[in-house]
């Protein structure tokens, strides 16, 4: 065991997946001073990051070998298996001591299993999504929910305090996952809300850029306003969230609440939404695209 031989600040940090939210987060820890070492199935994503002094891995294998806490920011759970416990996964490198902290979002069930296995290798692993966006990402102001044991939250708390603003430990294992799914269920029916408004808002030929900026000053504020209905408006539709990451975060959402047969129909229709929209080929654009769904189905 090394974790406590050191100081957090002079661990090496592991870092995979380095997409919209992946890259400014590692860049921020570089900034910060940690000594990260990277992977990410592309390379662009990895020449980004070995430009500001990170080191580049082959496989997460090699990067675990090395590493002291490990972070992932991958899509969806099959690539978080993947590479725990892949071919060149993390299970065959990873050192006794070390933490796993996957940030993605993921199904409960799949970040359970993980840290199952792992503490039987002497590996403490935390759920830690993350909400905020790319703009919270880039500032390092995102809210940061973790599930997991609370020494190992604790020892990993300095980098989350580089990522984000608010912090919480939620409780065991899965805590942080089930706390995103509230946090994607009141996003997703808010952002509905904004659609709607917006839709009846150009059909009676209101101003959608007066709209928003009257509603920012009353009690329909909200985030989704502020920003999604920012992109809505000028209609710019690139990711930010991709439609079909949302969509694979309202799938998590049902399961969770189907296992405990709970009714959400607000969260139903949202889904039904977004999974046309993806399979009609729309899952690359920015989640704020849902106004395309209302404009089809209203001849607008
Ligand atoms: P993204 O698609 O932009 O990035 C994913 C990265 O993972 C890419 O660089 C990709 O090359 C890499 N990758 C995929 N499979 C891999 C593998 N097997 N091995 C190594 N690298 C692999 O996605 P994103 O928007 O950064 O989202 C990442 C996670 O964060 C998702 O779970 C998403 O739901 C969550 N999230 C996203 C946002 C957002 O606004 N984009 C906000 C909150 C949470």
């Amino acid at each position: 065991m090394f974790s406590n031989l050191k100081n957090v600040k002079n661990y090496t940090i592991g870092f995979i997946g380095l997409g919209i939210m992946g890259r400014p987060m590692a860049l921020n820890l570089v900034k910060a001073g940690w000594h990260l070492l990277v992977f990410d199935i592309n390379k662009d994503a990895l020449n980004t990051l070995h430009r500001q002094g990170a080191t580049v891995m082959n496989s997460p294998a090699e990067l675990a070998a090395q590493c002291e806490m490990i972070i992932s920011v991958l899509p969806d759970s099959p690539q978080v298996l993947e590479i725990a416990f892949g071919l060149n996964g993390l299970v065959h490198g990873i050192r006794p001591g070390c933490i796993f902290i996957d940030m993605s979002t993921i199904d409960v069930d799949t970040i359970i299993r993980i840290q199952e296995k792992f503490e039987k290798m002497g590996v403490d692993t935390l759920d830690a999504p993350v909400s905020g966006g790319e703009v919270g990402a880039e500032a390092g102001t995102l809210s940061v929910m973790v599930g997991g044991n609370r020494s190992a939250f604790e020892r990993a708390l300095p980098l989350f305090q580089v990522l984000g603003t608010k912090i919480s430990h939620m409780g065991g294992s899965g805590s942080g996952q089930i706390t995103k799914s509230c946090s994607q269920i009141a996003t997703a029916l808010t952002t509905q809300g904004v659609v709607e408004a917006f839709t009846l808002a150009k059909s009676a030929g209101v101003d959608l850029t007066k709209v928003r900026e009257a509603l920012l000053g009353g009690f329909a504020q909200s985030r989704a306003l502020e920003l999604t209905g920012a992109k809505m408006i000028s209609r710019d539709f690139t990711p930010g969230f991709k439609l079909s990451l949302y969509s694979k975060d309202l799938r998590i959402a049902r399961s969770a609440a189907a296992a405990r047969k709970l009714n959400l129909p607000g969260l139903e229709l949202v889904a039904s939404e977004m999974g046309s929209l993806v399979r009609a080929g729309s899952g690359g654009l920015d989640f704020s695209a849902l106004l395309q769904f209302f404009e089809n189905n209203n001849n607008k």
